[in-house]
């Protein structure tokens, strides 16, 4: 019911500027078989808050550095200002579960960083240390998110520019949700060696600075660059192998107690990690149902959801092995002061 009426905001062949008039007299052009998608993703039906000037494209009527996933058909929107790129947060796009899943995200990373403040680490008697590095890490996850809610309501700006600067953002919040792990991560297992620790906390800033200064690079977030930018990303988590096998080593092999109850919670962390990179890069599940999901269940929400559910992960991970820090003292004195 009501398909026609809202074929009328996707009719193909409607310029850009023609975009903010309602254009509710022209006939319906598209096939059947796409009108259940339109209908989806159509304002008129949407039932608050739509504001006046935002459309929906599909995937040929969008500018070309949009173009990124022929296999979403349809629900974008573009040629936005930025105030209606802010807006468009409240209407059904093909990236509003990309954005809500990150902001809600950040909301979660940001009421556990004060119910932890505020409770679970004065409960457990934690140093001036512990709280830094609780901070830092849900810190990084905070901004990680907002970075993602950034690029994903502005990357349909009307200026290329623009759009690549968030994008380019994205990125760096990706960097900084990486540093956001490696830091708890490195302080904790290697809490009672405090030489590795140091290199181990150096080598990684070291690594996600020269990945900033990558991003500086004008061919960086270019197309021909995609592979290279995939395998950036997996050299610079895959690194957590090199001192994940060292400290497994020296903390006494998987005999040990400490290593058989930590280990399984990495080996979580990289399952989920490689799922979510071939759901990246594969763009699966939606190449094998083209246009069908265009607003739900597309290999990026897939990512978006993934990364949330990974940095919860660590985020408990981490405060397992701290706790387990407090209640077994290092065997040769502390040595993180
Ligand atoms: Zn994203």
């Amino acid at each position: 019911m009501c398909s026609h009426m809202m074929l009328q905001t996707h009719t193909s062949g409607l310029t850009p500027a023609a975009s903010s008039g309602p254009a509710m007299t022209q006939k319906p052009q598209r096939s059947a078989q796409t009108t259940h998608y339109i209908e989806l993703g159509g304002y008129q039906y949407w039932p608050v808050l739509v504001p006046r000037g935002i459309r929906l494209y599909t995937y040929e009527q969008i500018p070309v550095f949009l173009r990124d996933n022929p296999y979403i058909t349809d629900g974008y929107r573009a040629y936005l200002p930025s105030r209606l790129c802010i807006k468009s947060v409240f209407i059904l796009s093909n990236e509003t579960v990309n954005i809500w899943s990150h902001l809600l995200g950040f909301v979660l990373f940001f009421c556990l960083g004060v119910y932890n403040m505020a409770l679970v680490l004065p409960g457990i008697s934690a140093s001036r240390e512990d709280y830094v590095i609780y901070s830092i890490g849900l810190f990084c996850f905070q901004l990680c998110m907002l970075c993602s809610v950034g690029y994903h309501l502005f990357c349909c700006h009307r200026s290329e520019k623009t759009s690549r600067r968030w994008l380019a953002l994205d990125y760096a919040g990706l960097s900084i949700g990486i540093l956001g792990c490696y830091v708890p991560g490195v302080f904790y297992t290697f809490y009672c060696n405090n030489y590795w620790r140091q290199v181990y906390l150096v080598t990684v800033l070291a690594m996600i600075l020269a990945v900033f200064f990558a991003q500086i690079h004008p061919h960086y977030l270019s197309k021909q660059w995609k592979q290279l930018r995939s395998l950036i990303f997996c050299l610079v988590a895959g690194y957590s192998l090199v001192p994940t096998v060292h400290w497994v080593w020296i903390t006494g092999g998987v005999s040990s107690e400490l290593v058989q109850a930590f280990v399984p919670r990495i080996l979580g962390m990289y399952f989920m990690a490689a799922l979510a990179l071939i759901f990246y890069v594969s763009k699966v599940p939606e190449r094998y149902f083209p246009g069908q999901l265009n607003y739900v269940g597309s290999s990026h929400q897939l990512w978006h959801v993934l990364l949330v559910l990974m940095f919860y992960w660590w985020h408990q991970s981490s405060g397992f092995i701290m706790a387990y820090r407090h209640s077994h003292p290092c065997p040769n004195g502390p040595q993180h002061a």
